[in-house]
């Protein structure tokens, strides 16, 4: 397990983080973004994304109601997800979570993935992002390998 901290100071220097992330987030993985509501988690992927040619990152919202959006590239596909409004490890079960995770071309990027057990411990890498001020944010990526 590795830990690396950041510190960015606007939304852009985020976005600019998660492009630089995206060399240790080559499919497979699965990536639990944590953090309270407005950290910067959906915003993190839009460089993540953006990296992947998956997404332009003003193509990248936020996928509370829809629960997951896919983002195609040639080669891979990112998957976003968000589990704030999911309460069950039933509800989970419908939205087959399992078989993008382990489909080999998959970047599985999960907000609030913690509230279930089972990701938490199949994940590859976890992000974690700590609202310091109005537009400053404590970034820390744990690796797996
Ligand atoms: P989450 O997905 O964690 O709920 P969002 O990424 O949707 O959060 O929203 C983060 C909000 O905080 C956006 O409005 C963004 O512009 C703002 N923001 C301000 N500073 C930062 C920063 N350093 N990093 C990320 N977002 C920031
Ligand atoms: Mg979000």
């Amino acid at each position: 397990m590795t830990t690396q901290e950041f510190t960015t100071n606007s939304a852009d220097e985020t976005v600019e983080l998660g492009r630089r992330l995206a060399s240790d987030l080559r499919p497979p993985k699965l990536v639990l973004l944590r953090g309270d509501l407005g950290a910067g988690k959906t915003t993190m992927v839009k460089g993540i994304a953006e990296a992947f040619h998956a997404a332009a990152q003003d193509d990248v919202t936020s996928p509370t109601f829809t629960l997951i959006h896919e983002y195609r590239a040639p080669e891979m596909s990112v998957y976003h997800i968000d589990l704030y409004r999911i309460d069950t490890p039933r509800e989970l079960e419908t939205l087959g979570l399992d078989e993008l995770i382990n489909d080999e071309r998959n970047l599985v990027l999960i907000e609030w993935g913690e509230k279930f057990p089972k990701l938490l411990k199949e994940r590859d890498v976890e992000i974690a992002i700590d609202r310091l001020g109005p537009e400053q944010r404590k970034i820390t990526v744990f690796l797996a390998r």
